[in-house]
């Protein structure tokens, strides 16, 4: 056995390389042009107002918590059914997490479990669209303003200026997607991409968060505000140092240092210009033909296919599977060269979590979602042949 079909090998070809090298050249290579002009990119195409690039998902999200001042004492609701970036942050604040299960049938979070969790220390919701399907936006948007008057607010903090519970959409899988015809990123308050190698679109590492206009919280403030955060609470950053000739700065704020490289904003900059041509086209084709192979056999569940999704993983099901039976299929594929992967270990099997006091019987199709689940490899460049491959090793192992 020689060939070896990797699960997602990042996209990048001449192009990045010479994006990145016209950058190295240039004299400078951390944040300053190339990042400006890859948020004001990244804003046109989600259609927001403003995108904040970052150097991971992971990064924007905790800067979200900090500016609205979650911590201690109070909670915030999320999904078991996630990578533990989303829910690790909850716990850097100090907050409680709290999760909500999977809709049966479904990877994603159950509104109606948000309804039933949310008390008056409910502090934010995050979801998470799982494989690049979007979570139910609407009907989480109808119980956090249906549950507005158990929401009570920090006095003085943003909190209390957007008067409701913050509703924050982890889209590190969702980059490409959209929900009732509009792009992903304006439909929470804030949203957070990941451009982490294996996702939609990426720079090797990095993120954006999106958002729009707030309440009374004008979107350029925010832009501020998070920038602040972002690194060192520093009133100016090196580029504005540099080129005002004015070496003086205030640190205003215990902030981080989570800016994102010009280096890295070159590789999304060239990204986003093949998205919609090469990137998401050739990841349709591949969901499609998997979809269209393996949807007429009733050993699998096949997941969600529709015009709305970026195609970012091909989650099948096996029916009648346990952990067991999934990861001996997984072994099988990989000795046949062919490297499968399981989204997700729900939060609640991990020892951190276990720990904390979470129990994953409290969360059944959140487990049942998992017990059966292998994620086929699915990338721009994986070619026919090999394809058609893995459907034929996956139907002849199943
Ligand atoms: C990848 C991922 C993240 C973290 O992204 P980084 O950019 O690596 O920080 C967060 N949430 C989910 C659901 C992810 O899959």
């Amino acid at each position: 056995m020689s060939k070896i079909i990797q699960f997602s090998p990042p996209y990048i070809d001449e192009r990045e390389i010479e994006a990145v090298t016209s950058v190295l050249k240039s004299g400078w290579i951390t944040t300053g042009p190339k990042v400006k002009e890859f948020e004001d990119k990244l804003a046109s195409f989600c259609k927001v107002e403003k995108a904040l690039c970052v150097n991971s998902a992971t990064a924007g999200l905790e800067l979200v918590l900090r500016i609205m001042d979650i911590g201690e004492g109070d909670e915030v609701i999320t999904t078991p059914y996630t990578f533990t970036a989303t829910s690790n942050i909850i716990l850097h604040t100090g907050a409680k997490v709290v999760f909500a299960d999977t809709k049966d049938g479904s990877f994603n979070i159950d509104p109606n479990e948000i309804e039933r969790l949310i008390t008056s220390k409910t502090k934010a919701v995050i979801s998470v669209d799982v494989a690049g399907v979007p979570v139910d936006y609407q009907a989480i948007i109808e119980i956090l303003n249906s549950k507005k008057s158990l929401y009570s607010p920090k006095k003085g903090s943003y909190q209390e200026k957007i008067d409701k519970t913050l509703f924050l959409s982890d889209t590190a899988h969702s980059f490409g997607s959209s929900y009732k015809g509009v792009p992903i990123g304006g439909q929470a308050d804030f949203s957070v991409f990941s451009f982490h190698a294996v996702k939609n679109l990426t720079t090797g590492e990095g993120g954006a968060i999106t958002f729009n206009n707030l309440g009374d919280v004008i979107s350029e403030e925010l832009y501020k505000k998070i920038k602040l955060y972002s690194l060192h609470g520093q009133s100016k950053d090196a580029l504005a140092k540099f080129s005002s000739g004015n070496y003086k700065y205030t640190i205003e704020l215990a902030g981080y240092k989570y800016n994102m490289m010009d280096i890295v904003a070159a590789i999304g900059i060239v990204q986003l210009e093949k998205y919609e041509s090469e990137i998401l086209p050739k990841r349709k084709k591949i969901y499609e033909t998997y979809y269209k192979e393996l949807s007429n056999d009733d050993r699998f569940i096949l997941p969600e296919n529709s015009d709305d999704i970026n195609y970012h993983i091909f989650p099948l099901r096996l029916k009648n599977y346990d952990e067991e039976k999934r990861d001996t299929l997984i072994t099988k594929l990989f000795e046949n060269g062919i490297h499968a992967n399981v989204h997700f270990i729900p939060l609640p099997l991990h020892p951190l979590y276990k720990n904390l006091g979470y129990k994953i019987d409290d969360y059944p199709n959140t487990y049942n979602q998992y017990k059966n689940e292998v994620s086929l490899p699915i990338y721009p460049s994986l070619n026919f042949d090999d394809l058609l491959y893995v459907i034929k090793k996956v139907k002849e192992f199943a």
